[in-house]
């Protein structure tokens, strides 16, 4: 089995010397446990946060332990009733090829036929599931809602996209980072307006996507792209702050918003949330996006990297934006 560690903490952006691997050989399984041969891992933006040694909602990863997170793959060998060789599971064991536990340490997934194990690491997991919790619990979403979200193109931007339409968004707009992704959000993705925020002046690019302003702001990006929803905000206006990768992996802290004196004049509410704290909202959730899939409603991209050789890459190509929809790596 290979397995990535942590090997420095990064300051800035993290480079391959942060990372180690070691290959072991996995000891016989004992009663209770199962052998698993991932099919995907994940990389993840809320990893970056973990590396540095900070108070978060997560600990920190410690130096020479592995990267733990999401990943989904099945069973090769079993010491447990409850699931044979065979079964799909997610689990939480990382950045690994092979990984090996007590059964209770995986959780097996449905097989439905025409949905890729990978989606489970997306769509119909955890970005999706981030998606539907800050559109309607965080952010109040209603029918006629005019609805700006940043990190467009990305995992959970894809999905909260669509989900916004399928709601009945009056309006959806999106902002990414190349002409091509911008592209995509209005022919695939169902959005009726997208910009590219390097072409700056994010306030200015919005207001003249939404001239009678926005109600809702999923944002995944925090910095100009806040100041720029507080700006075009309507009274009464929601924002569910999901994520703020614009300054995940800068240096020096950045600027806070500074038209934060709207929040008072049109009376807006800004709430921030971490997706654990919201697992209730699972089964909701798998039983709409497995609708809207099982509908053809649902539409997503993958930008897949092989080989658990090069998940620091697809780490930091993630980070830098080289991803359209979801980053995975293939084991
Ligand atoms: P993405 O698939 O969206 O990948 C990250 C994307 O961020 C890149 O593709 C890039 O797209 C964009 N990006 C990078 N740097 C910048 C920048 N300076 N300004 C604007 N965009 C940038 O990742 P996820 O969908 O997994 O995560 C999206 C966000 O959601 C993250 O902020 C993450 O931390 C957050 N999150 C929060 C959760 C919670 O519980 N609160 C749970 C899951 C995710 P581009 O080419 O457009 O620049």
């Amino acid at each position: 089995s290979t397995q990535i560690l942590l090997a420095s903490r990064p300051t800035g952006w993290p480079t391959e010397q942060n990372f180690q691997f070691r290959t072991s050989e996995l000891p016989e399984l004992a009663p209770g446990q199962v052998r698993v041969r991932n099919e995907f891992i994940s990389v993840d933006p809320y990893m970056r946060g973990r590396m540095n040694d900070t108070r978060s909602y997560v600990a920190p990863y410690q130096i020479g332990e592995q990267i733990t997170g999401g990943a989904v793959g099945r069973v090769t060998e079993s010491m447990s009733d409850t699931l044979p060789v065979g079964t799909l599971v997610t689990h939480q064991h990382g950045w690994s090829d092979t990984v090996q536990d007590t059964a209770e340490r995986f959780t097996a997934v449905p097989e439905i036929p025409g949905v890729p194990s990978s989606l489970r690491l997306h769509m119909m997991g955890m970005t999706g599931l981030t998606a539907w919790v800050g559109l309607t619990v965080i952010a109040g979403m209603k029918e006629g809602d005019t609805v700006f979200i940043s990190g467009a193109a990305g995992a959970v931007g894809t999905a909260a996209g669509q989900i916004a339409r399928l709601l009945g968004a009056k309006r959806v707009i999106g902002s990414a980072g190349s002409a091509e992704k911008v592209a995509l959000l209005t022919e695939k993705y169902g959005y009726d307006a997208a910009f590219n925020y390097k072409d700056g002046d994010v306030a200015g690019q919005l207001a003249s996507l939404a001239p009678e302003g926005i109600d809702v702001f999923f944002d995944n990006v925090g910095g100009e792209h806040l100041e720029a929803a507080l700006e075009n905000f309507n009274d009464g206006g929601r924002a569910a702050l999901c994520g703020a990768i614009s300054s995940y992996n800068t240096t020096e802290a950045a600027p806070g918003p500074r038209n934060m004196a709207n929040l008072i004049t049109r009376g807006l509410k800004l709430q921030g949330f971490t997706l654990a704290n919201y697992l209730q909202h699972s089964g909701e959730f798998a039983e709409r996006m497995g609708q809207w899939f099982t509908d053809g409603q649902i539409a997503y991209d993958e930008t897949i990297v092989d080989g658990i050789e090069n998940t620091v890459h697809a780490f930091i190509a993630m980070m830098q934006g080289e991803n359209t929809g979801k980053m995975l790596v293939r084991i």
